[in-house]
Formats: structure tokens, sequence, C-alpha cells
């Protein structure tokens, strides 16, 4: 694979051309106040590397069809439930020992804890567990709610949200992961915040690959 690196001006011509197109030579020249003379190097280049198709008494647009465009474009507003992980969820009673165990064994960096209703109440995360191994404390005995984020500081998403707000809330604070929540109602009439998936950075770099195609 070959990349050109294209000059200023020559992005601003494909810039112009991907939101006016079709757009003749001479109305491309008068937006840069120069000359059609002066232009036609960098339309040849442009047109040479097939960024820009050039049809005679038409002009020119953008070779890549709208539909590639629109596409990549689309894919931000998917919806977080077409992207998110399984969630790996313990009860808040667990031992933090377990919790490395599940941390292992499930292949993840957060795990979400829930109360005996199955609600969210927290998560804990490899710093949070790291934290905890660094006193002398007897990993067994303490419970992971005793080292979890809980709530009402946990940052979550739901299902029909965007990837993009996903990402949004990932980088602005500062966390690998999110956990994907949606209320609903116990048997008993309570209502819950039950996981129904993880959305990670992992996740943001499949879709990041899939835009690059
Ligand atoms: P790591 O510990 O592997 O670097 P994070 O950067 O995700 O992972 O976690 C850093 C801190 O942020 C931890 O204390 C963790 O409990 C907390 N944290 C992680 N995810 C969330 C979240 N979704 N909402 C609130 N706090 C979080």
């Amino acid at each position: 694979m070959w990349e050109i690196e294209f000059n200023e001006r020559q992005r601003e011509i494909i810039d112009l051309v991907q939101k006016h197109g079709p757009i003749t030579g001479e109305a491309i020249a008068k937006t840069f106040n120069l000359s059609r003379a002066a232009l036609r190097a960098d339309l040849t280049v442009l047109v040479m590397a097939g960024i820009l198709d050039a049809k005679p008494r038409v002009g020119y647009s953008y070779a890549f069809p709208d539909f590639i465009v629109k596409d990549r474009q689309d894919i931000f507003h998917a919806k977080v439930r077409e992207y998110q992980s399984l969630p790996v969820i313990l009860e808040e009673n667990t031992s933090v020992y377990d919790g490395i165990v599940a941390m292992f064994t499930e292949d993840t960096g957060t795990i979400f804890i829930t109360d005996a209703d199955g609600s969210l109440t927290g998560l804990i995360s490899r710093k949070d567990i790291l934290k905890q191994t660094l006193g002398k404390s007897e990993l067994h005995n303490i419970p992971v709610k005793i080292i979890m984020t809980r709530s009402p500081n946990l940052i979550t998403i739901c299902p029909d949200d965007s990837v993009l707000e996903a990402a949004r809330r990932i980088i602005a604070h500062q966390i690998d992961s999110l956990p994907v929540v949606e209320e609903k109602k116990t048997a008993s009439g309570r209502t819950i915040i039950h996981v129904v998936g993880r959305f990670t950075k992992t996740n943001i770099a499949q879709i990041f690959l899939e835009i690059g195609g």
C-alpha cells in the first residue's frame, strides 16, 4: 500500500468538491481567486490519484461514492448494543481474591458488582485490586464491595445510546469500560439497574478497524 501526501491547497480542493461537487474548474479557481491554469497541476494530481472524477461539461466530483462515506459515518451512530461485549459480573460479597481469579479466567480488566437482586452497585478494575494488594490485607476475607468504585459514581451507558457517546464518556472520564445497563423490575416489584453488557476500549478499536476497512 502507498500513501500520497496532498498539499494544503489540494486538501482544500478535495473539501470544496466534497461539499459542492460536481463543480467546474472555473468555479474552483474562482473560489481560490486563482486562474484556471494556476490550479491545473493540483487538479491533475487529484484526478490521477483517483480522488476526484473529471467529466467534460460537468466538472469535478468526489470519486468515492456517497454510500461509502455515509456508511463510515453511520458507524458512529451505531448503537452500543451492536458492539458491546459480555459483562463479567460478581455479587458484592465475593472476596477480592475470587475477583482476581475471575479477572484472569474471564480475561477482563473490569468486573461489575451487583447486589443480591442483580442490581449494579459498583465495579472493580485492575488498579482497585492492585491498590488492595499493596497492603497486607487478607484477600480471601475482604469482599469486593469494600474496594469497588460504587454507585452513584458509576459512569454507565444504555444499549440504545450511540457508540460515539460511549467513546466520549470513556475518554472524558479516563476509564477503560462502561457497564451497559437498563432498568428492570424484579418479581418483587423493585426497579434494579440490570447489567446487559460491557462497552470497552477494545470495542472502540474494533469500530476503528471497521472504519479503516
Ligand atoms: P485500570 O484500573 O485497569 O487502569 P480503569 O482506568 O478503567 O482501569 O479504572 C481506573 C479507576 O476508575 C478505578 O478506580 C475504577 O474503579 C474506576 N472506574 C473504571 N470504570 C469506571 C466507570 N465506568 N465508572 C466509574 N468509575 C470507573
